[in-house]
């Protein structure tokens, strides 16, 4: 069994990660996890574990989960972290044609194990063409660019927009010998796993 390094951390939202460096495991999780009950630690960990091995998620872990960061307690407590921890202007998630939260979770299901705290979310306030998307690691906001909140905006592109974006929540900028890594290589390298990336990139390229 590898050594074991787990830490709560103050961070902005419900951010669970996992990793195996050098033999040994690093567990990152939210200090709003720490007063939770032991089966929800237990459920933690078995979700961690079976998403490194790459083994199924008993449903009854990922129910007990679930349930718990649904609970009153903590989606409050989770609110007055967001509040206190960070400040920035919102406009909405909800577009005329994309609701980001929902895209959100559906990405969140499919490429994260529904592990991804949801930061919160929100169209631009501006149609800005340069900044098509972005996190803010400060404010822990995901912002895409209003442009795309049109019918014909095929539902790939948005998605790929907040995928990269989910990927900065995961991967946290670096520094390297006093150089800022933003996209890793394990960063690019879980980029390329999106399937219509080809598709999604070449539409925001005639944008
Ligand atoms: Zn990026």
């Amino acid at each position: 069994m590898p050594a074991l390094d787990i830490r709560f951390r103050r961070f902005t939202s419900l951010n669970t990660t996992i990793r195996l460096k050098d033999g040994t495991l690093h567990v990152r999780l939210s200090d709003l996890l720490e007063a939770s009950p032991e089966t929800v630690h237990h459920a933690i960990a078995h979700i961690l574990l079976a998403k490194l091995y790459r083994k199924p998620i008993v449903p009854s872990h990922a129910d007990r989960y679930r349930r718990y960061v649904r609970s009153e307690a903590v989606a409050k407590g989770a609110e007055h972290i967001r509040i206190t921890r960070g400040r920035k202007r919102i406009s909405t998630p909800v577009g005329h044609f994309y609701d980001l939260n929902e895209v959100f979770d559906a990405i969140n299901l499919r490429f994260f194990h529904g592990l991804l705290g949801r930061p919160t979310l929100t169209w631009s306030a501006h149609h800005a063409r340069r900044m098509l998307g972005h996190y803010d690691a400060a404010h822990n906001t995901i912002v895409v660019s209003r442009v795309f909140d049109r019918a014909d905006t095929p539902r790939c592109a948005i998605e790929y927009l907040l995928y990269h974006e989910m990927l900065h929540l995961k991967h946290p900028v670096r520094v390297k010998a006093g150089r800022r890594c933003v996209h890793s290589r394990e960063f690019q390298a879980e980029e390329r796993l999106f399937p219509e990336l080809e598709e999604a990139k070449a539409y925001l390229k005639c944008l």
